[in-house]
C-alpha cells in the first residue's frame, strides 16, 4: 500500500514518475518541482511589484530553493535563405528535389520564429501581427530507407551550426515501462550540445522509424499499447513544446532523481519513417477517382514525391496507426523517392565526401592512386540495388572490395595505381594493380 505518500502532484497532477522531484507535505498532497518553479516566480513578481526584496533562505522550516544558474541569452540564429541551403544541401545529397525545398523553407522559418521569440522576450511591438505567435513546423519525411532523410537533417544542422541528435522511435517506451523514456531523446540532444541547455534549446532531432510506432490495433486489450500510441502520446508534447524533465544519465527517471530542465518550444523535430505501401494507397484512391476502378498494384507506386505529397491525406497515415494528435503536429511533409542506379552511382562520385572520393584520398595519403571504372561504379550500385537499403548498402559493398588492397596497401611500391574493375566488384577478379613507372635515367 502506498500509505501517505503523494504520488501525482497536488497542483498539476504529475505522476511522481514523471516529475523530476516530488516533494511530499502532511496527509499525502505533494508537489512538483516544475510547479515549485511557477509559484517561485509567481512570488517573486509579485514582490517587485510590491517593491519588496526576497526573503533570505530559510535554513529552518521548510527547504530552501536553490536558484537554477542563470546562463546568458544566446545571440539570434543566422538565418539562412531557403535558397542558400538548397545550394548546401544540394553538395551533400543527391536528388530529392521536393525534400530539400520543404526542408530547406520549414528550417529557414523554425528559426526565423525562433528569433521572433526572442526579440519578443526582450521589446514590445506594435502593429496588428505583433500578437500572432507562429506556430512551429516541424517536418515529416516519408521515404524508404538509405534515401537521405537523416543525411538532410542532419547536414541542415551543420550549416546552421545548431545541434543535432538522432533517435530511433522502435525503443522508446511510454514512462513506466521497460524501454527508453521520450526524455532521453532530449538528452542526447543535450550530449551533443555538451550539456548547454540553452543551445540545445535550439537544436535538431531526428527521429527515426516513426512509422513503426503506429497504434496497435482498435481492438480492446488488456495490455496497454506501450511502444505504439504510448509513444505517440508522450512525443505530442515533446514535439508541440514543453518543460521537459531529462535525467542526465539516461534511462528510467525516479522521484529522488535531480533533472535538467529543457524547454522543447524552440527545438525542431524531423520525422522520419517508410510508410511502406502509403504511394500504393494514395494512387489507388487517384486512380479509382480519375479512372473509375482500382488500379492493380503493379500500375500503383509511380507517382513523384510531389504527387504523393499533394494526394496525401492525414487518414492515410492513420492507416499506419498514427494518432491524429501526433499527425497534426507534423504540419510540414515531404516525401523521398527511391534511389535508381543513376542516382547511385552520383552518390559514389558527386557529394563533397563522396566515397569513392574518401578512398581515392585514403589512398592518396599512402602515396598511391586509386581508379573506379565506370562500369565498375555501375556494379557497385547494381549491387546495392539488390541489397535493397538504398545508398545505405555502397559504402559497405566498397570497403569488402578493397579490404584485401588496403591491408596490403603499406607494402606496396609508393606511387603504384590501383584500379577497381566491374569484376573486382562482383568478386571475380581481384583489384587491379600497376606499378609506378621507372623513370629514365
Ligand atoms: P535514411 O535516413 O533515409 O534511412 P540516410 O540519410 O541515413 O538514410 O542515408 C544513409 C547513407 O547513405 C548516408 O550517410 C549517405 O552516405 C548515403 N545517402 C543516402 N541517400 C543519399 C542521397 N540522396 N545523396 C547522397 N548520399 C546519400
Amino acid at each position: 500500500m502506498a500509505g501517505d505518500r503523494a504520488e501525482t502532484c497536488s497542483f498539476c497532477g504529475k505522476p511522481a514518475a514523471n516529475a523530476g522531484k516530488l516533494i511530499a507535505g502532511p496527509g499525502g498532497v505533494g508537489i512538483c518541482d516544475a510547479c515549485v518553479g511557477t509559484c517561485g516566480r509567481l512570488l517573486e513578481r509579485e514582490r517587485a511589484k510590491d517593491g519588496k526584496p526576497a526573503p533570505a533562505a530559510s535554513t529552518t522550516g521548510g527547504p530552501a530553493l536553490q536558484e537554477a544558474p542563470k546562463t546568458p541569452p544566446l545571440a539570434p540564429v543566422k538565418l539562412i535563405a531557403p535558397t542558400q541551403l538548397r545550394v548546401e544541401l544540394d553538395a551533400h545529397v543527391i536528388g530529392q528535389d521536393h525534400a530539400k525545398k520543404v526542408l530547406s523553407v520549414a528550417v529557414h522559418n523554425h528559426y526565423k520564429r525562433l528569433n521572433d521569440r526572442l526579440r519578443k522576450a526582450t521589446a514590445a511591438e506594435a502593429g496588428d501581427l505583433a500578437d500572432v505567435e507562429l506556430d512551429k513546423s516541424n517536418v515529416l519525411l516519408i521515404g524508404p530507407t538509405g534515401t537521405g532523410k537523416t543525411l538532410l537533417a542532419k547536414s541542415l544542422a551543420r550549416m546552421l551550426d545548431v545541434p543535432f541528435a538522432i533517435a530511433d522511435a522502435t525503443t522508446l517506451t511510454e514512462a513506466g515501462y521497460v524501454g527508453d523514456d521520450v526524455e532521453n531523446v532530449i538528452l542526447r540532444l543535450l550530449q551533443a550540445a555538451d550539456m548547454d541547455v540553452a543551445r540545445a534549446e535550439r537544436g535538431i532531432i531526428f527521429i527515426d522509424e516513426i512509422d513503426k510506432i503506429g497504434r496497435k490495433s482498435d481492438s480492446a486489450s488488456i495490455t496497454r499499447d506501450v511502444s505504439g500510441e504510448g509513444v505517440q502520446q508522450a512525443l505530442l508534447k515533446l514535439l508541440e513544446g514543453t518543460v521537459c524533465n531529462v535525467p542526465p544519465a539516461g534511462g528510467r527517471k525516479h522521484p529522488e532523481q535531480q533533472c535538467i530542465r529543457v524547454d522543447t518550444a524552440d527545438i525542431l523535430f524531423i520525422c522520419g519513417g517508410a510508410f511502406v505501401g502509403l504511394e500504393r494507397l494514395i494512387a489507388k484512391r487517384a486512380g479509382s477517382k480519375s479512372l473509375g476502378f482500382v488500379p492493380a498494384q503493379s500500375e500503383a507506386a509511380k507517382l513523384s514525391a510531389e504527387e504523393i505529397v499533394k494526394g496525401l491525406q492525414p487518414e492515410d497515415l492513420f492507416a499506419f496507426g498514427m494518432i491524429p494528435e501526433f499527425v497534426g503536429r507534423l504540419p510540414v511533409i515531404s516525401v523521398l523517392e527511391p534511389l535508381d542506379r543513376e542516382a547511385l552511382i552520383r552518390i559514389l562520385t558527386e557529394p563533397r565526401n563522396a566515397a569513392t572520393k574518401q578512398y581515392r584520398k585514403l589512398f592518396a595519403l599512402s602515396g598511391m592512386t586509386l581508379e573506379f571504372t565506370r562500369e565498375a561504379l555501375e556494379a557497385a550500385a547494381e549491387k546495392a540495388l539488390a541489397l535493397g537499403t538504398g545508398a545505405r548498402g555502397l559504402r559497405s559493398v566498397l570497403e569488402n572490395v578493397l579490404l584485401e588492397t588496403m591491408y596490403t596497401l603499406p607494402t606496396a611500391a609508393t606511387g603504384s595505381k590501383f584500379t577497381v574493375t566491374p569484376e573486382a566488384i562482383r568478386g571475380e577478379q581481384p583489384v587491379t594493380v600497376a606499378a609506378p613507372k621507372k623513370k629514365a635515367s
